[in-house]
């Protein structure tokens, strides 16, 4: 299994896209703007998108992408596109993106018998079998209802928290997972810890507390990659970083970026074979 990052930055400049990532070739996590860099053919082989929460970093290339893809997926005979989002952000991305004004209800599109989009409800706790790949819902304490997500691989979990203010349940959760890589957010410096605060983000002051929840007999030393920074502010944000002391490897993360995950248990590959298209193989 590999993910591939094609967006880590919380808001947009030259070189910098928002929050996306491609595990193995169709499967998306959260559809930032980085989607925008992905080939009319790579586009088309995505079968599921995993969403984190309704804000516009994580979700505008949803409808863009289904643009993009109507024509290529009923050429191939292709299934929905699956958009696996809280109920609360179903309701959002409905109510305020699919609403015939802001973009058309590709739900309905090209018809209501077979849309390219189908928006499937998921839950905290709940596990999600992709083919062969096991991911788990997280939870995320946000300014909206938001979810992070854990992907199984063959050396730990890779785990990306979702954009999320500090997170005692994540860390409870964490506990009794060995985890491989956690990508998890610092979209503020310390001079703006009350703003952090209030539009439940991290900070690096925040972050070292968090980190520190990690920390345990499954994680003693984790490699972490540092998400959703501001455009221009990557630098100040890394140095407050650096300046704590803590036991896991800490790092920017970076576009183009892409984490090896080693394969799946083979139980679970046994139970739910792929259903996907042009996948590169379990590994
Ligand atoms: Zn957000
Ligand atoms: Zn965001």
């Amino acid at each position: 299994m590999l993910i591939r990052v094609l967006g880590c930055s919380g808001a947009i400049a030259a070189g910098c896209r928002t929050t996306a990532f491609l595990l193995d070739d169709d499967v998306l996590i959260d559809a930032g703007t980085g989607v925008g860099d992905l080939s009319l053919d790579e586009l088309a082989r995505i079968d599921h998108v995993l969403v984190s929460h309704s804000h516009l970093d994580h979700v505008l290339a949803i409808g863009l992408l289904a643009d993009s893809v109507i024509r290529p997926r009923e050429a191939a005979g292709r299934p929905p596109v699956q958009v696996h989002a809280l109920a609360p952000t179903i309701e959002a991305l409905r109510a305020h993106i699919f609403n015939g004004v802001i973009w058309p209800d590709f739900t309905r599109l090209p018809s209501a018998a077979h849309p390219v989009l189908e928006l499937v409800p998921i839950e905290h706790g709940q596990r999600l079998q992709l083919g062969a790949r096991t991911v788990e819902v997280l939870c995320a304490s946000h300014t909206v209802p938001a979810c992070g997500f854990a992907v199984e691989g063959g050396a730990g979990w890779w785990v990306y928290t979702g954009d999320t203010g500090p997170n005692a349940q994540l860390w409870q959760r964490l506990r009794d997972m060995r985890v491989a890589h956690l990508v998890i957010e610092t979209a503020f410096g310390d001079d703006e810890v009350e703003l952090a605060r209030i539009s439940r983000h991290l900070c690096p002051m925040t972050l070292a507390r968090e980190l520190a929840a990690l920390s345990g007999p499954l994680n003693a030393a984790v490699d972490v990659h540092i998400t959703h920074i501001k455009p221009g502010e990557l630098d100040a944000v890394m140095s407050e970083i650096a300046r704590q002391p803590t036991p896991h490897r800490v790092r920017a993360l970076t576009v183009g970026r892409v984490m090896e995950l080693g394969a799946a248990a083979a139980g679970q590959a046994a139970q739910a074979p792929y259903d996907g298209i042009g996948r590169l193989a379990t590994g």
